[in-house]
């Protein structure tokens, strides 16, 4: 792999490196995960379909009826006065009707039922009257209605999922529909992550305890777990790692023995107790970039052995928005899926936005309709990076471009909605 290691942190103002040019440079550098194993339908959801499925049946397997009624043939249907049909039998869903129907007769037929031979039309039971075992069908009743053909869905040898499509549970629902019960899939991929800091407090060993003086909760932790477990990849916890040398040492060696992917909080920029940029140097290749997005301008990104590396920054807005442009396109390709770029949509905006020139501006929003139902976005107020109750508050990224100033209300502006990443 190689990474381009310009612009590092030493750079100036003018070469922050713009976020689509990052993406591009992570698009390159990362593989997808080669692996695969077969699944068990019921166990395939979330997961990414590594080798094209071609069905091997048609859906239906068999013309059936769409509705309840007579199934006939569409030459008994009258030309000029309503006509009676003798009423031969019924077939059922499931219980075919395997006597030859002729001209003059008709089938009581129930939905989903196997159109009995002879017939290739179902006069809806609304539209006859019924005496004893005659039918009496009006001349407007049209050939061929309420039939469902056999293939009309899916066919025999057509190639009905890519490689890299995820599994929902329309794509389950498919599958079953063609009677497969195991699935190609690629592996999970397994991320492993830690936060940084000596200020931070694990909620786990402080038991209901007041907070000492000077620190507070690592809530970074929380949130990239919530994150990558709606990736649907394996995580492993490695805690909070100190500020020192010797435990981020440690920490980085076993997350790349352990992961395909590594993901630190904090410690990635410049100061003296960023110990993950000098550990980094240290075990593996690495380039620190300053993006020209707000929040989150540093970020470091390389690989340990064949673990690729993302150190985020620490405040806990900018840890969620660098993992949704970043880390998450990257899993994502990774796990070997088709589209990784964040879903974006536009909408008006009903505030007026404030920024600064010359970097993204990913603020946190509230989508929604106007009376016309078209879609709005309004600010959620104060946008400070480490203010992770506006993400809360939020249920989109407002994406304002490096070179807009300000949005006045009644702009259209480009949303990245969270739906789908957070439930
Ligand atoms: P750093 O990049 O390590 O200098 O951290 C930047 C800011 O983010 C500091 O104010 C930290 O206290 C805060 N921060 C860092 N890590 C966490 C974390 N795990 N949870 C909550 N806040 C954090
Ligand atoms: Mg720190």
């Amino acid at each position: 792999m190689s990474i381009d290691k310009q612009p590092s942190c030493d750079d100036p103002f003018d070469s922050l490196l713009p976020v689509e040019e990052a993406r591009a440079r992570l698009s390159a550098a990362l593989h997808v995960v080669e692996e695969t194993e077969q699944v068990e339908l019921r166990k395939a959801i979330g997961r990414v379909i590594s080798v094209d499925v071609v069905s091997p049946v048609d859906v239906p397997g068999y013309a059936n009826s769409a509705m309840d009624g007579y199934a006939i043939s569409s030459a008994s249907i009258p030309t000029d006065a309503d006509t009676q049909l003798q009423i031969v039998g019924t077939a059922w869903a499931g219980k075919v009707f395997d006597a030859q129907v002729h001209v003059g007769q008709a089938v009581r037929i129930f939905t989903g039922a196997q159109m009995p031979s002879g017939t290739d039309t179902v006069v809806i039971q609304e539209h006859v009257s019924v005496e004893h075992d005659m039918v009496t069908i009006d001349r407007n009743v049209q050939a061929e209605k309420n039939v469902r053909l056999a293939g009309e869905d899916v066919q025999r040898n057509q190639r009905i999922l890519t490689a890299g499509t995820k599994i929902n549970a329309a794509e389950v629902g498919l599958l079953a529909s063609l009677g497969i019960n195991r699935v190609a899939v690629y592996r999970r991929l397994r991320v492993a992550f830690f936060t940084t800091g000596d200020e931070l407090c694990a909620l786990d060993s402080h038991a209901g305890k007041p907070l000492a003086p000077g620190m507070l909760f690592d809530s970074n932790r929380y949130s990239m777990q919530a994150m990558l477990e709606s990736l649907n990849v394996e995580v492993v916890d490695l805690g909070i790692v100190r500020d020192n040398a010797e435990d981020t040492r440690e920490a980085m060696r076993k997350a790349a023995q352990l992961a395909d992917v590594v993901l630190t909080s904090g410690g990635v920029s410049a100061g003296d107790a960023d110990f993950v940029t000098q550990v980094f140097h240290e075990l593996g290749e690495v380039s620190f970039w300053k993006l020209a997005m707000r929040p989150g301008r540093p970020l470091a990104f390389g690989h340990i052995g064949n673990a690729f590396f993302f150190g985020l920054p620490g405040n806990p807005v900018a840890v969620m928005v660098t993992f949704l442009q970043f880390v998450q396109p990257a899993i994502k390709q990774m796990m070997g899926l088709k589209k990784t770029a964040p879903f974006t949509i536009n909408a008006t905006s009903l505030s007026s936005l404030r920024k600064s020139l010359g970097r993204v501006e990913y603020q946190r929003g509230i989508l929604g309709n106007n009376d016309q139902g078209d879609l709005t976005v309004a600010s959620t107020g104060k946008q400070g990076a480490g203010r992770i109750s506006s993400m809360s508050n939020a249920n989109c990224l407002i994406v304002i471009a490096a070179d807009v100033a300000s949005v006045s209300p009644g702009d259209t502006v480009e949303v990245q909605p969270f739906h789908g990443l957070f439930g």
